[in-house]
This record gives structure tokens, C-alpha cells and sequence, in this order.
């Protein structure tokens, strides 16, 4: 983008410049736009007006405040106050019979160009000597000094009827300016900005106070608050949602990675798997549609470089002199380890499987969490200096055992007691294949798939194992229904996973329960009995009853059983008379602190709750060896949608990911979703993070600087500053700040 800000005098044309500037650019096929301050056009009054010129769609319609370049059409105006904000590589061009080099104690280092514009425009006819209308003369030296044409320059004055001496007066201005670069170094300029404040009609001199302090007159008064996000207050993981779409809506994906990376290492994990709490809990879904946070934050995970984020991986660090067990390496494990690391504690990761990852790697299949990916961020996990001991199970004896030989133990065992359901002898006597627990079924066929055509495969359960294993099944050629004992409404698992179920043709059954098993000489047929639901039960969900009436029982044909009843911690692993408490040190041990956290203590059933928990558990520990408290402040009042103000806002479709064909769906493990795409500079990508409203977060977008009719609040520092001797308690400001940041409260 260009900005340009033209500083001149009501009578001089300047608005007209910046129109014509803006048309000659159109003609080359930019956006453009071109506005004046108002109210400011009094002959003789100082006006400003503004150009910004660019390749996409100019959204922006604030007043500039750090100008490209500036263009003076008043002799009086040419003071370093023209400097405001100026991009020290952009240009000054003055209106003055003087040579550049003139203004090098006023402009050093700057890149001058000067054009006696109004000798020009009044040879030519343009105006008079008091009052010279020189925006066309202005408009050729400046098309020469920011390399237009003069086709252009001419084009753009023909467009608008611009003839005569306007043509000959910006031929002649294109042919003699003048542009060097000034000697000596770029200074800020001298003195405070005049330009932009609003004068008082008892206003003695230009720029200065009225001599009435208004701000007197108030009884409320307008202050600004930081609120949370509701994206990142609803974030399990502690993610700040805002803080990294920010990022992405710059383009910056790295910088959106460090973000997510200091609250989770596994970003493309959770830009796949994760439910998005965040996404339910956007404002923008009352306005049109929710961010697409979840693959936004799957794009920065996979575009962004995870060691150009993050400084200092793979370097050398000083460890501590503390060590940490963590046992078991699911997302929680995982996480606790990679906080522990980045704390400089020397940490050893036991895993009892072959391969780490827990759940991710044995539960959730690849077309939902292709290896790749997971692979890609356990290694940057584990590169941060971590110890890895897989094959290795922890029981209470080696629990023990590691409590005298680390400062302190993490155990992350995650839920390895999977619940059954008695199908009487016939389970025994249909085979050994034919009833399977589903998370068995699914780490076996990761491994070794099987074909199932032209089996009916019938799943019992209605959570994340239970869509998984019917899809999984689904994929390996079986006909699969799913048998739930209450309504799809209940079904504990991700919604999306369900809906991707129904579209690949697995039927749900609802208010079905399996009875008992058994073998007719055919095959096994699986008996049913009809359920209703009843009064809530201690899950808060209505309990499921069994039908009564004489058709309640039915047979269906089966080849195979998947049970997806659900699973519980196995607290054998802990000394006898162990409380587990979530994140928290165990009581009655002897040697050093037992820490639990994920599933294992909490049964919160997410990925990113699990990440949430291996995060707070590190610091725990932390707390506990160091003595230091990382943990943040209680967070702010969350921002709601009421205190938006979202008049301000486009509407703008969702941007989605593209998924597979059906037919490839229902063929293969390959990835379902492909995720946004990354073509044109990702401008996909960009252009959904554009649509996050920062909730309560304040973006310094100017609006309230630019709707304030006292002119009275100016930017100071990263914010703004309210000039309270002149702040009357309109609320203006308070009313077109989109987030909600400021608010007037009463004096
Ligand atoms: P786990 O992931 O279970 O990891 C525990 C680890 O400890 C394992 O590696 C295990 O081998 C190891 N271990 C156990 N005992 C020992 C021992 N004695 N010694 C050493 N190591 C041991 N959540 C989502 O957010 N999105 C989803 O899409 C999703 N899909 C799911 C699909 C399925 C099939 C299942 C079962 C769960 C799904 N979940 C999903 C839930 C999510 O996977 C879990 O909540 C999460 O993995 C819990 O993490 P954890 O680290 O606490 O435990």
C-alpha cells in the first residue's frame, strides 16, 4: 500500500489533488482512495487530504497517520510538522521556486522534490496569485517523482474533463521538478503536530487550545479495558486464539506459530483433531459465521517453521540441576515434557508402547491425523533435549523407584481401562475376532489393515472410538451400523466426526442396546433391545430405559462387534490410598512430588485439554522445584458480543477446507480435509484471519481517534491519550470502537 498526505489550504485544490492522484492510478489498474478532512475547506484554512493507493481491496478508511509520502501545496505549510509520521524512504514534494537543496537544515536526509507549482498554475491560468489553484501542476511533478507517465498524468486529468492550461501547467511541472536525496541524517520532526486537531471558534492561533477548558462541562468520562477474548477464554490448550489470528491476518504464519508454541507443541495436531471450543465461543457467530480458527490454526502449524519461531532449539542450554520423570507420552505427557524442557529441566519420557504420541498414534486414524504430521511434531518435541525411553511400563513398584531417582514424576497414563459389556456365551462361541474392544480394533488395523468387504460390522458406543472404528471399518470395505442406547443428541463424540459418519454411509442406530450374542448356524445375530430416555442421570444426560412392549427385542446379522463403551484411568500405578488430584502434587509419598494430569487425572476427553493440563501440571512443578509462579494473573472479563459494535464490520463468508471426494473417503486413509489453501501468498488464509473482530482487544485501528469531534484523542505510545481539559463525555469514541475497549463511565 501507498499513503500520501497533502498538506494545503482551502482554495488550493488539494482534495482535487488527491482525487487526481488516486484517477491516475486507477487508470493503472490499482484500488484506490482518496478523501479530505472535512469541515476544513475554508479559503485560506489548512487542510489535509489523503491518497493510499494499492493491488487488492482498500478496507481501511482511517485518516493516515505515517504517510509514504507528502505532498506541501502552501509555502506556509512547509514546516517540519510535515514530517509527522513520514516514512523516512518516501518523498516531500514542496511547491516552491526554491531547489531541493534549500530545505536541507529542514528536511535532512529526506528525498525532497520541489515545483514552483504556483508560478506554473497562474501562467497557465489556474487561479490567482493570492489563491493559485495548483493541484494540476502539483499532480505532474508528482507523477514524475513516484514514476508515473505523463499519459498517465494527462489520462487522468482528460478523465475528468481537465483541459487547457490544467495540461500544459502538469506537462510543464512533470518536465522541471526537481527531486534529490538531502544531506545528513533523518531527524523526527522538531516539533508536535498541529495538523488534524479540530479549531475552536475562540481559537487566537492556529494549532492552539481554545481558551475555554470544556472538559469541565463533562459528567462521564470515556477509559479503556483489555477483556479477554471469548475464543481464548474458551481455549483448553490457553492458546491465545486472538493473539495468533492477529498474526495470520498479517501474513506473519511464523509469528502466529511462536504464538501457538508457547502455549502447545502441537498445533497441527489440534488444527486437525481439536473440537474448537474457540469456535463455538466466537462473537462472529452471531453476526455471520464463526472464525475457521481450527484450520487457521492447522495452516500456521503446516506453512509456519517451527524453529525460525521459536529461538533457540536445538541450541545448547544450561540445564538445571533438577530431573523429571513423565510417564506416558500422550498429548499430556508430551506437553508436560516440552514445558519441563523449555524450563531447562532435564526430562525423560516413559512411554510403554513402541512408538510415542498415546492416543493420537493409536486411537485417532489417519484421515483424520495423517503420521506425518504428528511425526513432525513429536520430533520437535523431543528435540528440545528430551530423553525418550519407549517400550518401557511404569508400574507402582518402578513408580517409586523414579520418585528417588527424579526431583519430580509426571504421570499422563491417560484412560487404559476399557469399559465391556456382557454378550453372554455366544461372544465366546461366534470367535475370537468377532467381538473386539474398538480402540483394539483401531490400533491393529493401523498396523496391519484387513479387508472387510463384505462384512456387517456393528459398533456399539456413541463417542470419538465409536465413529472412528465404524469409519475406519467403513474404509476397509465393511457395511457398518452403529448401535447407540440414546439419541445422536447425546452422543458424546466431536459433531463434525458424526456428520462425516452419516455423509460415508454408516447408519445410526439410536435408542438401541445391545442384549447378548449369539450363533444361529448362520452367523452370529446380535440381539437388541428398544431404549427411551428417561429423567436426566448423574451425567446430566436423560437416562435410557428400556422399552417395554413386545417388539422391543430384535436380532440384526453380524460379522463383527466393535464395543466403544468407553474408558476409565487405572489407578493401579499409584500407591495404594493415592488421591489423584488434576495437576496437582500427590500426598503421602516419600520421595519427590507425583504430579497427575490429561486423562489420567481429569477424563476431559480432549487433545487440547490434555496439552491444557501437561502445560499447567509443568508449571505446578516448576512452582514446586523453583519457587517461581508462572502462572498468569486471573484473566479479564471476557467480551461479549454486547459490547461490540460490529456496524463496523463486512460480512464475509467462512472460509472452509476443501475435503476429499466421497468416493476416495469411503476407499482410503488418506486425509478427509486438505485444509486452506496456500496458494497466492496465502491469501485465503489472510483473508479469514481478517475477519476475527479482536474482541476487547484494541488494534489501534484509529477510530476513535478519527469519530473524536473535539480532536482531543491523539495516539500516544502503542495506545491513545484523551485530552481531558477539552473532553466533554460525548462518547462518541466509546460508541465507534468496535471491540469494546473503551467505555464511559460517569464522573
Ligand atoms: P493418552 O493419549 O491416552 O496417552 C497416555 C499414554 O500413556 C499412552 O501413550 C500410553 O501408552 C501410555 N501409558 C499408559 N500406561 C502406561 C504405563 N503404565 N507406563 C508407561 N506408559 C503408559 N480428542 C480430541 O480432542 N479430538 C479427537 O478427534 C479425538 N478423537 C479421539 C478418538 C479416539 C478413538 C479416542 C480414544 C480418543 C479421542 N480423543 C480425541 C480424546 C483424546 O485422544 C484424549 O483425550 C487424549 O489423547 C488424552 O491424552 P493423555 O495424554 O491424557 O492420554
Amino acid at each position: 500500500m501507498i499513503e500520501m498526505t497533502i498538506y494545503g489550504r482551502g482554495g488550493q485544490g488539494g482534495v482535487t489533488l488527491a482525487k487526481l492522484i488516486a484517477n491516475a492510478y486507477f487508470l493503472e489498474g490499482k484500488h484506490v482512495q482518496a478523501f479530505g478532512v472535512y469541515a476544513a475547506e475554508r479559503s485560506g484554512a489548512p487542510l489535509q487530504a489523503y491518497v493510499r493507493i494499492d493491488d487488492v481491496e482498500i478496507t481501511n478508511h482511517n485518516q493516515i497517520r505515517t504517510p509514504d509520502h507528502v505532498i506541501v501545496l502552501d509555502r506556509t505549510l512547509t514546516t517540519p510538522c510535515v514530517l509527522t509520521g513520514h516514512k523516512p524512504d518516501g518523498w516531500v514534494i514542496l511547491n516552491s521556486p526554491e531547489p531541493p537543496d534549500a530545505f536541507a537544515e529542514l528536511f535532512p536526509g529526506r528525498q525532497v522534490a520541489t515545483i514552483d507549482a504556483t508560478t506554473i498554475a497562474v501562467t497557465n491560468g489556474l487561479g490567482t496569485r493570492t489563491v493559485p489553484i495548483v493541484n494540476t501542476t502539483m499532480l505532474g511533478a508528482v507523477g514524475r517523482v513516484l514514476g508515473l507517465t505523463l499519459d498517465d498524468v494527462t489520462g487522468a486529468l482528460a478523465e475528468v474533463n481537465f483541459g487547457g492550461g490544467n495540461i500544459t501547467a502538469a506537462t510543464r511541472a512533470f518536465e522541471t521538478v526537481r527531486a534529490e536525496r538531502l544531506a545528513g541524517a533523518v531527524a523526527a520532526p522538531a516539533t508536535p503536530p498541529k495538523a488534524g486537531k479540530i479549531m475552536g471558534l475562540l481559537d487566537d492561533e492556529v494549532g492552539g487550545h481554545p481558551r475555554i477548558h470544556t472538559g469541565d462541562w463533562t459528567t462521564r468520562q470515556p477509559h479503556r479495558q483489555q477483556l479477554a477474548p471469548p475464543c481464548n477464554n474458551g481455549c483448553p490448550a490457553g492458546n491465545d486464539v486472538r493473539g495468533f489470528v492477529e498474526a495470520m491476518a498479517k501474513g506473519d504464519h511464523n509469528e502466529a506459530l511462536r504464538i501457538l508454541l508457547e502455549t502447545s507443541p502441537l498445533p497441527g495436531v489440534c488444527g486437525r483433531v481439536c473440537p474448537a471450543p474457540c469456535m463455538d465461543a466466537c462473537n462472529r457467530q452471531e453476526f455471520d459465521e464463526s472464525i475457521n480458527i481450527r484450520e487457521l490454526e492447522r495452516f500456521a502449524a503446516d506453512e509456519g517453521h517451527p524453529h525460525v519461531a521459536i529461538r533457540g532449539v536445538g541450541e545448547p542450554h544450561r540445564w538445571r540441576d533438577e530431573t523429571v520423570a513423565v510417564v506416558g507420552s500422550g498429548p499430556a505427557g508430551l506437553s508436560a515434557a516440552y514445558h519441563l524442557a523449555r524450563l531447562a529441566y532435564r526430562v525423560t519420557l516413559l512411554e510403554r508402547d513402541s512408538e510415542l504420541g498415546g492416543v493420537m498414534r493409536t486411537g485417532i486414524p489417519a484421515y483424520r491425523l495423517p503420521r506425518d504430521v504428528l511425526d513432525r511434531e513429536i520430533k520437535f518435541i523431543v528435540d528440545h533435549g528430551i530423553e525418550v525411553k519407549t517400550g518401557t511400563s511404569v508400574d507402582q513398584e518402578e513408580l517409586l523407584r523414579l520418585t528417588h531417582s527424579f526431583s519430580a514424576v509426571f504421570v499422563g497414563t491417560g484412560l487404559q481401562h476399557l469399559r465391556s459389556v456382557d454378550l453372554g456365551n455366544g461372544s465366546a462361541e461366534a470367535g475370537d475376532k468377532t467381538v473386539e474392544q474398538g480402540l483394539a480394533f483401531l490400533d491393529r488395523i493401523r498396523v496391519d489393515p484387513e479387508s472387510l468387504t463384505g462384512l456387517h460390522v456393528i459398533v456399539i458406543g456413541g463417542g470419538n472410538t465409536a465413529m472412528d472404528a465404524a469409519r475406519s471399518a467403513r474404509r476397509l470395505g465393511a457395511k457398518v451400523e452403529v448401535v447407540y442406547r440414546r439419541t445422536r443428541e447425546q452422543m458424546p463424540a466431536i459433531r463434525e466426526e458424526i456428520e462425516e459418519a452419516v455423509e460415508e454411509g454408516i447408519v445410526l442406530r439410536e435408542l438401541v442396546s445391545p442384549v447378548r450374542l449369539r450363533h444361529d448356524g448362520v452367523g452370529p445375530l446380535l440381539t437388541c433391545v428398544r431404549m427411551r430416555l428417561g429423567e436426566p442421570d448423574d451425567s446430566g444426560r436423560p437416562r435410557p430405559e428400556q422399552e417395554t412392549s413386545e417388539d422391543a427385542y430384535f436380532d440384526m446379522r453380524c460379522d463383527r462387534v466393535l464395543l466403544a463403551l468407553g474408558q476409565s484411568s487405572d489407578l493401579s500405578i499409584l500407591p495404594e490410598g493415592s488421591e489423584v488430584r488434576n495437576q496437582e502434587s500427590l500426598l503421602g509419598l516419600t520421595g519427590a512430588p507425583v504430579f497427575a494430569g490429561g486423562d489420567f487425572a481429569a477424563n476431559d476427553g480432549t487433545v487440547t485439554a490434555a496439552i491444557g493440563s501437561g502445560r499447567s501440571t509443568a508449571w505446578h512443578i516448576h512452582r514446586t522445584l523453583s519457587g517461581e509462579d508462572l502462572f498468569p494473573p486471573p484473566a479479564e472479563a471476557v467480551a461479549g458480543s454486547d459490547v461490540l459494535h460490529t456496524h463496523v464490520f463486512s460480512h464475509a463468508p467462512r472460509a472452509e477446507s476443501k475435503t476429499l471426494s466421497m468416493k476416495e473417503r469411503r476407499q482410503s486413509f488418506t486425509e478427509v480435509r486438505s485444509g486452506l489453501s496456500a496458494a497466492d501468498n496465502s491469501v485465503e488464509a489472510v483473508a479469514e484471519a481478517g475477519r476475527c473482530f479482536s474482541c476487547g482487544v484494541c488494534t489501534v485501528c484509529d477510530r476513535c481517534m478519527d469519530y473524536c469531534p473535539e480532536g482531543i484523542l491523539l495516539r500516544s505510545g502503542g495506545g491513545y491519550e484523551v485530552d481531558f481539559e477539552y473532553c466533554k463525555g460525548c462518547g462518541i469514541c466509546a460508541a465507534e470502537c468496535p471491540r469494546g475497549v473503551i467505555y464511559m463511565a460517569d464522573l
